[in-house]
């Protein structure tokens, strides 16, 4: 029985080279260098969906490089999905929708495009005391960037799909507690897994719905967010400014007018990364589960679809 390692990062194959071969010798460990029998291969690391998933007829898990899922749609239905549960990427996602935050707050996409245009142009700024940051998704990394927002000063609400209680945070459901928060919060964050339900949420009534002169720090999916209404809220004054780390088409294209947005910080899918030893530790945890019979951790839902 084979674990196929299907990716070309040399320090994260050594990292699990090494995890395989030590704690589990009867699992034989080929890479996409290798020439194997795909009809050996039991449990498969990977980011992208294989060609023809009916290649792999012993498949019994797949482990995803990433925490979101949503690549993976056509996945047979006796295969398990593991979703990648990585704390040293948890706490970079964390501190990138801080670092956001206070970016939008104090104004830096402004700031930097002021500079380009070599003009000294101060900005009113306002306390993360007295400003509100609105989650969606209060899932393993939402709900510590919630968490962590909390901890500096800022007054935070979440919203999920299931009613939450976390201490100092008003937790939303709903349509309902969506509007609420939207119109309540002067900074929105974005980090939803894409689900059907997900998809285009940020659309031009999502961007109407938020306060006047409120900012977004968007690090879920490109396809969770309308980018023609969010460039319309932009351009009118609506939105004061926003930072993405996402977009559907990446990398964005360098004739792309998204690069133009007003008042937009833009970075290039980089608000989490995985950490290869602990990433590897989650799969470890989970190959010995399997083998044992236990349950396995982070299993996404497909019916959910996280
Ligand atoms: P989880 O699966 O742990 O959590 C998902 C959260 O979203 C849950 O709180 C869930 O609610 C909520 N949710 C899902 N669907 C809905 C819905 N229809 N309405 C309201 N709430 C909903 O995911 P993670 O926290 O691990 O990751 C979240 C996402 O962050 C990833 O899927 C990915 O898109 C993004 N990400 C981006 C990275 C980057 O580099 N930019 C890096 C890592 C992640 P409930 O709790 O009720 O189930």
């Amino acid at each position: 029985m084979m674990f196929y390692f299907n990716s070309k990062d040399a320090e994260r194959e050594a990292v699990f080279r090494e995890m395989v071969e030590s704690g589990f010798p009867d699992l034989t460990f080929v890479t996409p260098q290798d020439s194997f029998a795909a009809s050996q291969v039991r449990y498969i690391f990977t980011w992208l969906p294989m060609a023809d998933w009916s290649d792999y007829p012993a498949l019994e898990v797949v482990f995803s490089v990433s925490a979101g899922v949503d690549q993976f749609t056509d996945l047979p239905s006796h295969v398990t999905l593991i979703r990648m549960q990585d704390p040293g990427n948890t706490q970079r996602v964390v501190d990138f929708v801080m670092t956001g935050a206070l970016a939008c707050l104090r104004n830096l996409p402004e700031h930097g495009a002021a500079q380009r245009q070599g003009e000294w142009r101060a900005l009113p700024s306002r306390l993360v005391s007295d400003t509100h940051v609105g989650v969606l998704g209060l899932g393993d990394i939402g709900r510590r960037a919630a968490e962590a927002l909390c901890r500096v000063g800022f007054a935070v609400s979440g919203w999920a799909r299931s009613s939450k209680s976390l201490e100092g945070i008003r937790c939303l459901t709903g349509a309902q507690g969506l509007r609420q928060m939207l119109g309540d919060c002067d900074i929105v964050v974005c980090l939803l897994p894409l689900t059907p339900e997900t998809e285009r949420l940020m659309d031009a009534d999502f961007f109407a719905a938020m306060k006047p002169g409120s900012s977004l720090v968007h690090a879920g999916r490109g396809r969770h967010c309308d980018d023609a209404a969010l460039g319309a809220a932009l351009r009118s004054g609506h939105l004061k400014n926003a930072v993405l780390d996402v977009f559907d088409t990446e990398p964005l294209p360098p004739e792309d007018p998204r690069w133009h947005l007003p008042r937009t910080l833009i970075t290039p899918h980089v608000a989490g990364h995985i950490d290869p030893v602990t990433a590897a530790e989650n799969v470890r945890e989970n190959l010995a589960r399997h083998r044992d019979g236990q349950p396995l951790r982070w299993q996404v839902d497909l019916t959910k679809g996280y």
